[in-house]
């Protein structure tokens, strides 16, 4: 692999597996599901690890060793392993590094499929999740129990976009002997980089903005070597490996990622500031935004916003109803991080399956909207989403 330089766009675009006997300028796919081998000693010292190799590709692969490779240099990570999603990502670590009987303090916002990990799965082998909100940190302590063994968050959160301090979680991780894991997928690598704030291993969804056109699949675990090892053996036996294929098209991903990151943000402020002073909407709230709860946190340890914008339509879930018909050009889906500007509805879709409570409690209300700003022009998103406010009455 190539030497690392000091600049993120650099690293994303310099970081590469050693050329082939053909010289290729742009890294080839290897398509290949195993490794041959000299002869019966090579074999032998390759399984035993006495030679660090490709053996298989659920071990590991040129273009997921890439991916991974860039990952680490970018987050400034010791090592990793790449899964085929993020859920695969946040359940082999947590599987890999929990024994039946431990606890989890997670943050009460997470990703959808997270949290149900939490309540529906990881009680069936005894393994309890205490939440705090995102608001009250200082509640956490207090749910620390003499099992626990990871405290758990997303920031900024998922759908509510609200800011966690990273070093104080670390502070209390440390205090406390917890391993400290973030989810960084709404900051991505150029964002936010939690392992500086003192995180134990940072997880990602390459599924978003690391891909960020809409197209693979793909998920990362990086963080400290000890750790990513005992992940990587639970993974190399149970298999929710990321296919070379998929490898080679974030690992592509990545070296567009400062540049496309720097213009999903400017959009997304941009639009924030529009709805900021509309007059069917109660709120917004971006972390760049002056009137964030989080924003001078955010400012310290964000290098920009990010793409998401969360807003309320006035009105309730009748406003909520016609703002999302009324929508032409943005699209209605679930997903988010593409270079199409995306609107989804929490309430009905991601978060749908929390309870009425639940959902309050991480700030979903009938009518909040989630934006994920894509890369037209702010002028063309603006205005699909100034005429679909206009049918709200
Ligand atoms: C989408 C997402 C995941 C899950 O990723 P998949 O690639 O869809 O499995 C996990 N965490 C967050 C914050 C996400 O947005």
């Amino acid at each position: 692999m190539s030497k690392p330089e000091d600049n993120f766009e650099t690293n994303a675009i310099r970081t590469q597996v050693a050329k082939s006997q053909f010289l290729e300028h742009s890294v080839p796919l290897y398509l290949t599901s195993g490794f041959t081998f000299e002869d019966a000693e090579e074999m032998r010292a390759s399984f035993a690890e006495e030679k660090q190799r490709n053996l298989y590709s659920r071990f590991s692969n040129p273009n997921t060793t890439e991916f991974v490779e860039k990952i680490c240099v970018l987050e400034g990570a010791e090592d990793g392993y790449a899964f085929a999603t993020g859920m695969a990502a946040v359940f082999s670590t947590f599987a890999a590094l929990l024994n039946a009987g431990d606890h989890i303090v997670s943050a009460r916002s997470v990703f959808g499929s997270t949290h149900s990990l939490f309540t529906k799965y990881f009680p069936k082998w005894n393994i309890q999740t205490s939440y705090f909100q995102v608001n009250e940190v200082h509640q956490i302590e207090s749910l620390i129990q003499p099992n626990t063994k990871i405290l758990y968050a997303e920031s900024p959160t998922n759908p509510g976009v609200d800011v966690l301090d990273l070093a104080y979680l670390s502070s209390i991780a440390k205090k406390h002997d917890l391993l400290l894991i973030i989810d960084n997928c709404f900051a991505t690598p150029y964002l936010q980089n939690p392992i500086q704030f003192g995180a134990d291993l940072v997880i990602h969804s390459a599924t978003k903005m690391i891909d960020g056109q809409g197209r693979v699949l793909g998920g990362v675990t990086v963080g400290r070597k000890d750790l990513i090892r005992e992940i990587y053996l639970f993974s190399r036996n149970t298999g929710p490996a990321l296919s070379p294929f998929n490898a080679w098209v974030l690992s592509k991903s990545l070296e567009t990622l400062a540049v496309r990151a720097e213009k999903h943000c400017t959009n997304a402020l941009q639009l924030a500031e529009y709805l900021e002073n509309h007059p069917k909407v109660n709120w917004v709230k971006y972390p760049f935004l002056k009137s964030h709860p989080q924003y001078e946190i955010a400012k310290n340890q964000m290098r920009l916003g990010g793409s998401i914008v969360a807003f309320e339509v006035k009105g309730g879930l009748q406003a909520g109803k016609s703002f999302f018909d009324s929508i032409k050009m943005c699209s209605l889906s679930a997903n988010l991080g593409d270079t199409r500007t995306i609107v989804t509805h929490p309430a009905s879709t991601t978060h749908s399956k929390l309870s009425k409570e639940d959902k309050l409690a991480v700030g979903i209300t009938d009518g909040m909207v989630r934006c994920s700003l894509g890369l037209e022009h702010i002028e063309d998103i603006v205005n699909d989403i100034a005429q679909a406010l206009e049918k709200v009455n």
